[in-house]
């Protein structure tokens, strides 16, 4: 998850300023495991809840903010160890440095357009994932007389949500992880 007070590498710099695996762009949930000070968390602001054994908080991470990780040093394990597959493929130098953070800058600039659009259609100021803001937005469509007509009005934010989606889906969310549940797993 993003590593804002910058890691001994150079190669997670790319972190710095990202943050989509922090801000619920990509997960809704982080589990978290029994090495982890959650006492330290918890007065960090995060939620634990415990569903069929497994312990988790919600994102966005109430830790995360301005960029920054505010518990860097007390975060959890999965965050030490997490690399979305941005960051794999740029440590493993399929991905230039340049393109690496070309793809960083331009799925945030989408992310900095498509939350706060969203939320204004949805009359949210809650700490909200981005699949939860849309689809509380196709139900807010969905629930007016011409619902087509609403789509259409505000159809430059509906583009935008689907090029950050397939941006996040295709560079950043890696396939093999067990330790996270993407957006789209969650009910
Ligand atoms: S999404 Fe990838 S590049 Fe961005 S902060 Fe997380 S690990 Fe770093
Ligand atoms: S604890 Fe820190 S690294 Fe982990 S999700 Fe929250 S802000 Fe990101």
């Amino acid at each position: 998850m993003g590593d804002t007070p910058p890691r001994e590498d150079s190669l997670t710099s790319l972190c710095v300023g990202c943050g989509l695996c922090c801000d619920g762009s990509m997960y809704r949930h982080v589990e978290v495991g029994g090495d982890d000070r959650i006492e330290i968390l918890e007065r960090a602001g995060l939620v634990f809840s415990t569903r069929e054994d497994v312990t988790s908080f919600r994102q966005p991470c109430s830790a995360f903010g301005a960029g920054c990780c505010s518990v860097y040093p007390s975060r959890p394990s999965v965050c030490r160890d997490y690399r979305c597959l941005l960051l794999r493929r740029h440590e493993a130098g399929e991905v230039s440095d340049g393109e690496a953070r070309a793809i960083v800058a331009r799925t945030t600039a989408l992310r900095d357009r498509v939350r706060p659009g969203l939320r204004a259609l949805v009359g949210s100021d809650g700490p909200e994932s981005l699949a939860s803001l849309y689809r509380l937005t196709l139900a807010q469509f969905e629930a007016l007389p011409d619902p087509a007509g609403a789509r259409r009005e505000h159809g430059e934010l509906l583009l935008d949500v689907a090029a950050l989606r397939v941006l996040l889906a295709r560079e950043f969310e890696p396939r093999d992880s067990r330790s996270h549940q993407p957006e789209e797993s969650e009910p």
